[in-house]
């Protein structure tokens, strides 16, 4: 199959809240390194609470969005509240509406999203934040798309690139947000929203492959 439908696929945000919520302590330990220690606590809460509600198996994937950016947004704390709330607005917006979800309309959601944390944060690739996951994994995407990979091939070369993207956080020092004040010493950790970034891409590709998959 070259799309998902949208309706039903709201069930995708439950996948991506499953696995956050596992990886709650993971994502703790290391904010502590070089943060305030919150950033699983903060994620697998609100993230929990959206799964909470969304009870409709029918709920489109845009629908479930807006309903965890509701809950980001207004219930959570730290910097992850604003910009993963923003982010999953804008990329609701993005598809709302839609029957379908291909690959064009899926990197239109991506660049959305991500033009909507780049305009609250204000921050740049090699700052050590979410945006050395998400940059190159949408460019990884689109690099696939235009190269004539399909869907499938192409999200999981956005899996491959969050990695490589997370992972290039370790040798970076922090220039914004609360590890920046630590200068030298956040260099050799990887960054926590880099890492939860990683999840979000890739529960949501897993998500969409299964569904191309059933459908195809
Ligand atoms: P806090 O730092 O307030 O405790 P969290 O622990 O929830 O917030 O989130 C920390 C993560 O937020 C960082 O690891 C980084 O990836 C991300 N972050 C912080 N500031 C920005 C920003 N201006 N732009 C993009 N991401 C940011
Ligand atoms: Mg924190």
């Amino acid at each position: 199959m070259r799309a998902i439908r949208n309706a039903g696929s709201g069930e995708i945000i439950r996948e991506v809240a499953a696995i956050i919520v596992e990886n709650k302590a993971y994502l703790s330990e290391i904010d502590g390194k070089i943060g305030d220690g919150d950033h699983g606590i903060n994620m697998a809460k609100g993230f929990d609470r959206a799964a909470q509600r969304i009870e409709n198996d029918a709920t489109t994937l845009d629908a479930a969005m807006q309903t965890l950016s509701d809950v980001l947004m207004s219930e959570i704390g730290g910097s992850m509240g604003p910009l993963y709330g923003m982010m999953f607005s804008d990329m609701a917006d993005a598809i709302a509406g839609k029957e379908e979800i291909d690959a064009g309309a899926f990197a239109d959601m991506l660049r959305a999203g991500l033009d909507g944390v780049r305009a609250i944060g204000s921050a740049e690739v090699g700052d050590k934040t979410l945006l050395d996951t998400f940059v190159p994994a949408l460019e990884a995407f689109d690099g696939a798309l235009a190269a004539g990979a399909d869907f499938a091939a192409a999200l999981e070369a956005m899996k491959t690139a969050a990695e490589t993207g997370r992972d290039s956080t370790i040798d970076m020092v922090a220039k914004v947000g609360r590890s920046s004040r630590l200068g030298e010493r956040s260099r050799g950790v990887v960054d926590p929203g880099a890492a939860s970034c990683c999840l979000i891409l890739q529960g949501l590709a897993n998500g969409i492959e299964h569904r191309l998959e059933l459908e195809g």
